[in-house]
């Protein structure tokens, strides 16, 4: 069991890493909120007017839109996928093209409701031109936002869409084929890794149906298990 003393050091350690890895991508000031527990919703709120004209990577030059993310910010759950595509960038919100129907179907066959019972966004915010693969550099400028909005929400389950968001949470280099299945500790939950819809839509094939079927199925039963064992998000202080 970790000593007191060590979890403090740990936590200003991360704290530390943080600051510098803020630093290096070219934050010189930071506000501090005085409200201790934030309501998520102001939270994910301040985030995102943070992000708005976000010049911290090249894809800045590619977007027309920064997607943040949409859903309920108490949601328990919390959909990873990869980053916006052309639709979602016309329209600010992740997941609304064909990909994002599937989704959103998917969701549903296990009784979510995406706007509430979900939070949805992606690794990197800003659309990668002709829906390439982000590059390192964009990922790694983009993820102290989305480490805040995990933090923020704190699900109890992180579905990852696809390969790219699956290996990149996990900071592993294995294929979605061989990480799904399971359940991964992850912060304040576990990660469940599953297809990307968009690969679903390219192989319509029952065998990936099923699989992902599945998936769905574990992440609901986590779900459920986790928030039945928790106590809820704490409110703003009066
Ligand atoms: N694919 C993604 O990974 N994210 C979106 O928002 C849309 C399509």
């Amino acid at each position: 069991m970790t000593e007191p003393h060590e979890a403090v050091s740990d936590c200003l350690q991360g704290l530390a890493q943080t600051l510098r890895h803020h630093r290096e991508l070219g934050f010189r000031e930071m506000t501090l909120s005085r409200v201790p527990f934030p309501d998520p919703a102001d939270a994910l709120g301040a985030q995102e007017r943070a992000l708005q004209g976000c010049r911290l990577c090249k894809l800045c030059r590619s977007r027309s839109t920064v997607v943040f993310g949409s859903g309920h910010p108490r949601a328990k759950l919390m959909v990873i996928g990869e980053g916006p595509g052309e639709e979602e960038d016309r329209q600010g919100k992740p997941f609304v093209g064909r990909a994002g129907q599937l989704l959103t179907k998917m969701l549903a066959s296990v009784g979510f409701d995406r706007e509430h019972d979900c939070y949805i966004t992606n690794v990197v915010k800003c659309r990668p031109e002709r829906n390439r693969n982000p590059e390192p550099d964009e990922v790694a400028a983009c993820n102290p936002f989305l480490m805040a909005q995990i933090d923020t929400l704190q699900p109890q389950v992180i579905l990852a869409l696809g390969n790219f968001a699956a290996q990149t949470l996990l900071g592993t280099k294995e294929g979605i084929t061989r990480l799904r299945g399971r359940t991964y500790p992850y912060r304040s939950g576990v990660l469940v890794p599953t297809f990307h819809p968009a690969f679903l839509l390219r192989n319509p094939g029952p065998e990936y149906k099923r699989m992902a079927w599945e998936d769905l199925k574990l992440a609901r039963r986590e779900h459920d298990r986790l928030t039945a064992a928790t106590t809820p998000h704490p409110g703003p202080l009066p």
